[in-house]
């Protein structure tokens, strides 16, 4: 057994990620978890929010928009509604997305809340994310 395992992340934008890392870690619905090579296989939805990896030295780390991730003890499979690397994000979008995101939350006619929310979540979380890369 090799102490590897391989990332995949994949979008209906297309596949983000495949890559051999050391460790894995992402925000579960059920709270934080990080998976090494040979875990337990398994499979739990992704809240909105950062994943990251270890490849020797280096941590990278990518913004992901809900999904599923199904974790084997050779493979991490994420499947996302979106997602990006810390270092594609385009801040200025984000920051956009967030002032839209408020506005409509401010208004007081019915709105789609869950909505405005999650587009609100999406673009803070872009826009933390892009302060570590
Ligand atoms: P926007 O309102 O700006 O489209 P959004 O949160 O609704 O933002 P998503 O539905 O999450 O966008 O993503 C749509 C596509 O655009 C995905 O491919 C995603 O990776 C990309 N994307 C969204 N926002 C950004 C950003 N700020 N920087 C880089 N890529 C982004």
């Amino acid at each position: 057994m090799t102490n590897k395992l391989v990332l995949e992340i994949v979008t209906p934008y297309g596949q983000i990620l495949s890559e051999e890392v050391d460790e894995v870690s992402a925000a579960g619905s059920e709270g934080d978890f990080g998976v090494l090579a040979g875990h337990v296989p398994f499979i739990t939805t992704l809240k909105i929010g950062i994943l990251s990896y270890k490849k020797g030295n280096e941590t990278i780390y990518l913004f992901v928009n809900s999904g599923y991730v199904e974790v084997t003890g050779e493979k991490v499979i994420v499947l996302a509604d979106s997602a990006e690397k810390a270092t594609d994000i385009d801040v200025e979008r984000a920051k956009a997305a967030m002032k839209r995101a408020e506005e409509r939350l401010k208004k007081v006619e019915e709105i789609d809340f869950a909505r405005a929310t999650a587009a609100l979540e999406r673009s803070t979380i872009r826009i933390q994310l892009a302060q570590r890369r």
